[in-house]
């Protein structure tokens, strides 16, 4: 049983299948933010396609960036809970607080389509043009299990 929730519709997914295959924007090289692209096949014939935008980037609770709506960034969490991993701010500098003990820490967002054909798939790859390295391997991996997928051809235009 897999389950995939998309962050923002708070929509769950829940299946039966299997990961054909997937890409993390990590494989380019250690950054505070990066994409996940993952394709799934269902038992039923469906290809869910989950795209993560990953972030490893903590900011200060008081007087910390605040986002486009106005809204400070991430979710308060505990200063002890952060591992080597994390990323200080460079723009508020939390750790600049020698007494910090709580921090702001920077949400995962995913975003699940849910593709009806394999040539939804390669549609669904082709409009992230934010990630075509990401979602290209990790089409290209999926394909390899997946022949019914097409090669893929980000150049080729659909002309609706
Ligand atoms: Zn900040």
């Amino acid at each position: 049983m897999i389950e995939l929730k998309d962050t923002r519709t708070k929509q769950l997914y829940v299946f039966e299948g299997r990961l054909l295959g997937k890409c993390s924007g990590m494989e380019l090289g250690n950054r505070p933010r990066w994409t996940d692209v993952e394709i799934y096949k269902t038992d039923t014939g469906l290809y869910p396609v989950a795209k993560r935008g990953m972030s490893k980037i903590f900011h200060r609770v008081e007087g910390g960036c605040i986002n486009k709506s106005g809204k400070p960034m991430g979710e308060v969490t505990s200063f002890n809970n952060l591992t080597d991993d994390h990323v200080e701010c460079t723009r508020c500098r939390p750790e600049d607080d020698l007494d910090v003990q709580q921090v702001r820490l920077e949400e995962n967002f995913t975003t699940i389509i849910v593709c009806d054909s394999p040539a939804e798939v390669s549609r669904a790859m082709r409009l992230d043009s934010r990630v075509p390295i990401i979602a290209q391997r990790a089409y290209d991996r999926a394909q390899k299990v997946a022949p019914e997928l097409e090669p893929y051809n980000p150049s080729k235009a659909v002309l609706l």
